[in-house]
């Protein structure tokens, strides 16, 4: 059984999907996806020795060496152009998932969905997406385990649509479809960074002012009032 946040990732998958898991690690994802007819084939790609292996030995267990491809290779370089029509990335820092969607942007023809789940700054993920032509469709919150996640789907289309009727800068940091639906998690997230940040501003105030404090003092004054903003 896969946990609640890969279930939240794997829900989004459109059914026949040629799905990619990139960071695919035990290949979870991709196994679960074949195995309940949510995509027709699969590839699990995996930079590291171990979690590659740990892949391949899932999927050898199971049985679906024929629908899934386990690779090894950095990001979406171990993709064919035009192969994969669903990505799912999940359990990595929003920077990072960033850098693998820039560096293997000319894989992206064919793909009609990105489904994101980004551990932290899921705000360079939004503000990717935006600046490449993907509109957000959807979004989720979850906690699990003391963590809490963010679950971000795409598709090419219009990516302003999803900011309508919401300050651009606050949505990119909390999440338009998040915003809006302001449940408990995301209530709980959102208190707890405010209470974070402000600290740390109080200390910065103490210190001896520099040119790089005084810029990033105002980096968290901004981040301050836009969660202010939304929170009031
Ligand atoms: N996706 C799984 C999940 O959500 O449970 C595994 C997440 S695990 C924390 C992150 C995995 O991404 C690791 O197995 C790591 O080896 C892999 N990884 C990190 N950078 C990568 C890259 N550039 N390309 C492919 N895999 C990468």
């Amino acid at each position: 059984q896969l946990s609640n946040r890969l279930l939240t990732v794997a829900n989004y998958i459109p059914p026949h999907s040629v799905l990619a898991d990139i960071g695919s690690d035990h290949a979870y994802l991709p196994c679960y996806a074949i195995l309940n007819y949510l995509a027709k084939k699969a590839i699990a790609g995996e930079i590291n020795d171990g979690p590659y292996q740990a892949a391949f030995n899932q999927v050898a267990r199971l049985g679906l060496l024929s629908k899934i491809s386990v690779r090894k290779g950095d990001g979406l370089s171990v993709l064919k152009k035009n192969e994969a029509t669903c990505i799912t990335i999940a359990g990595m820092g929003g920077t990072l998932i960033k850098k693998i969607l820039e560096e293997g942007k000319e894989k992206l023809s064919k793909v009609e969905r990105l489904i994101l789940q980004p551990n932290i700054y899921a705000i360079e993920i939004r503000k990717w997406l935006y600046e490449n032509g993907w509109e957000l469709i959807d979004e989720k919150i979850l906690e699990e385990d003391c963590h809490i996640y963010e679950v971000l789907v795409a598709e090419k289309g219009v990516p302003s649509r999803s900011y309508k009727g919401v300050s651009l800068e606050s949505a990119f940091l909390m999440g338009p479809f998040l915003i809006k639906e302001r449940n408990e998690t995301f209530l709980k997230k959102w208190e707890h960074e405010l209470y974070h940040w402000e600290q740390v501003l109080k200390q910065l105030n103490e210190a001896k002012e520099t040119d790089v404090l005084i810029k990033k003092k105002s980096e968290i004054h901004h981040m301050i009032s836009c969660i202010r903003e939304v929170m009031k």
